[in-house]
Order: C-alpha cells, then structure tokens, then sequence
C-alpha cells in the first residue's frame, strides 16, 4: 500500500495559542487537541504524540497494540499532570491512524475524544471514529440530530480524554482501504465550522493532500475559526483490493454498538413518523365518534313511554355508542286510543327527519282520532236516539 498525505495546522482567528499537535509520517498519523490552562493543553497533545511516534517505532502489527500505544499516552500525560502542579488536570483528544500490515490493505483508527477520522470514497464522505462527546450522546439518544449537534452550545464538551484518569477506554476500528480513499483526521476546530458536506466539497475540489488539507483550514478561518484546527489528509495511492465497510475491532462491546450518527437520524425520523401516526390515529377515532354522536343526536321516532303515551324520542332506536334516545315531545295519546295503522306506526318506531315533522304527524293523528269519534258520537246518539 503506497500512501501520500499531507498535514497542517493553524492557531485560528481568536485563540491567542495552538493547543493542537499532530503527526504525519511513515505509516503513522495523529491528530491530538489539548486541554487544559496555562498551555497545559499544548503540553498534554504534543505527549500524546510523542509518546505513541516513540512507541510505534518497532512497528504496530494489530490492533491491540495500537490500543495499548494509546493508553500509554495516557499514562504519559496523567503521571505529567501529578508531576507538574502548573499542568494538573490537563489532557488532550487523539484521532490515530496506522496502516495494519497483511495481505488486506487495510488500516486502523484509534479514538479517543472529539477529534475525527474520516473516509472520503467516491465523493462520500464517512465518519470511522465515534465521537466520545456530550453532543454525539445527545445524537445517540435521539434527542437532537448530527446537525443539531454541531452548533450545539456543550458541542465542547468531551466524555472521554488521555491524561484525566488512570486509565482509559481506547475506541479501535479496523478499516478496509482501497485504492482512491482519502482519510481525513482532524480536530473539533475543523468539524465546529465546516459542515460535513462542505467538508466533502472541499475535499474532492483538491487531488493533492497537502492542498486539501491547507483548503480545509481556510474554510474553517473563513467561517470563524473560533478554535484551532488541524487537518492531516492520506490518501491510498495505489492497491486493487475491493471495498469493504467499517469492522469495529473492540474490546468494548458497547461501543462497538453504539449506533452510527445516519442510523440514529434515521432513528429520529421513525419517532417523528410514529408521533404523526399516533396524532393521526386520535385523530380518526375522535372524528368517529364525533360523526357517531351527530348520527346518533340527528333522528326522531315514536315511541310508547313507560306510562303507554305515544311520545316523539330524539337520537336513534336503542341508542348509538354512548348516545342513548331523550324524548323530544310527549303527548296524552295512549296506545288504546290509536286507530290500528298509527299503532303498527308507533310500535315500529316511525321515524321523522325532525321533530316538527314529527309533531305534525302526531297532531294529524289526533286529527283523526277526533274526527272518528266526532262521526262515531252522532252516530251512536243516532243509535241511542
Ligand atoms: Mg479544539
């Protein structure tokens, strides 16, 4: 595998010092960021990288070395911060990237921090590292998107550091490389002020590294360049392997699953979804039975009251859902004194559009009644006389 990088570093538009260190040489390559007062920062990052040029130095064959090259910059920058009263409680962040020997070509990324490796293949750009950061835990909750993340105002604040503790949990990935792929390392002062996309833009604007890497840094001055930033680019030359994804190598379970910043969008997006389903669902049935209720409210019919008298009942026969019939008009007629189709009428429920057609109705059927018994009666004078 045949690499050519490029690297540079810049203190930025405000900051008064460059607390980032890196290195890039042979087939080994670091961002570190420090932290921490009184230039304690500078001191934590350029151990950071030191440490791991001095211990790489009779080479890196797998991962678990590069894991314990980190931990020993660790130890490095703890055991200075106890030394050193002026630089207690300093640390730094470190992205790493070392070529892992073996048929694949392939590479591995340590991470601890903010600091990022990235892969730009075919003018997508990918995140290797997972950020060990307040923000990207925000993200893996859900809580706020990649984007959110990014001009969030704790994006700052980091959860994992060498040079805090005793010891320290090591992210290790191996990655297979192929020919064309360009790996990005960099510090949150890139990533703060250029967005992925932009970042992406500007990479496949440069074929040369060392170009690509100074371009970043000036669109990261150009957008603000609140905090320094430095950008080491290596692109893989020359091999024909075939393409392969991310394969965590880790001896942390957890963060080997900790999801991938798209997948938790795409997380996000389904509990978006889901919330409009629900509203949507509530929605419906209030609808329903809104629309029942109406139904249910909107008919007349005849009917017998408990005392046998005709009445007028407003609602539907035998109720609908909680809608149970009221009556509308009540009237003196008795189921005795209804002639035997007005009957048959009453006891069918009869039904009315409103209850003024019903009460029309009824006040013919007393029409009737009183008509019939107006013939009857002279009639049955006639009979009696
Ligand atoms: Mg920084």
């Amino acid at each position: 595998m045949r690499l050519k990088f490029g690297a540079a570093t810049d203190v930025g538009m405000v900051r008064q010092s460059n607390e980032d260190a890196f290195s890039a040489e042979g087939e080994l390559f670091i961002v570190a960021d420090g932290m921490g007062g009184h230039n304690a920062g500078e001191v934590a990052s350029a151990l950071a990288v030191t440490t791991m040029k001095s211990g790489a130095r009779s080479g890196l064959t797998e991962p678990s070395q590069f894991r314990e090259l980190v931990q020993q910059a660790n130890t490095a920058i703890y055991t200075a911060s106890l030394d050193d009263s002026a630089q207690a409680g300093m640390g730094t962040t470190v992205t790493a990237l070392a070529v892992l020997p073996g048929e694949e070509p392939r590479v591995m990324v340590a991470n601890v921090g903010d600091s990022r490796t990235y892969v730009w293949r075919n003018g997508r750009l990918d995140r290797i590292s997972i950020d060990h950061s307040y923000v990207q835990e925000l993200v893996n909750e859900g809580i706020i998107t990649p984007e959110e993340a990014r001009t969030h105002p704790r994006r700052n604040i980091v959860t994992r550091a060498l040079g805090i503790d005793r010891s320290v949990q090591v992210d290790v990935f191996t990655y297979e490389v192929r020919t064309g792929d360009r790996l990005v390392l960099c510090s949150d002062g890139l990533v703060d002020e250029v967005s992925d996309a932009e970042i992406s833009k500007v990479i496949g604007q440069h074929s040369n590294a060392q170009e690509c890497a100074e371009a970043l840094i000036m669109v990261a001055n150009t957008n603000g360049g609140r905090d320094n930033t430095t950008v080491v680019v290596v692109d893989i030359a020359d091999d024909i392997s075939e393409p392969v994804a991310v394969i965590p190598d880790n001896d942390d379970t957890q963060q080997i699953e900790s999801v991938p910043p798209v997948l938790v969008k795409e997380k996000r997006r389904i509990t978006v979804g889901m919330t409009l389903f629900w509203s949507a669902l509530v929605i419906i049935v209030l609808g329903v039975v809104v629309i029942m209720g109406v139904y249910g409210r909107s008919g007349y019919y005849l009917d017998f009251t408990g005392d046998d008298t005709v009445a007028v009942y407003r609602g539907r026969v035998g109720g609908v859902l909680w809608f149970d019939p009221t009556i509308d008009t009540e009237t003196d007629l008795k189921g005795d004194d209804l002639p035997p189709d007005i009957l048959r009428d009453v006891m069918t429920n009869r039904e009315f559009a409103s209850s003024s057609q019903a009460r029309k109705f009824l006040s013919l059927v007393q029409q009737v009644i009183l008509n019939s018994t107006t013939t009857t009666v002279p009639t049955t004078t006639t009979t009696v006389g």
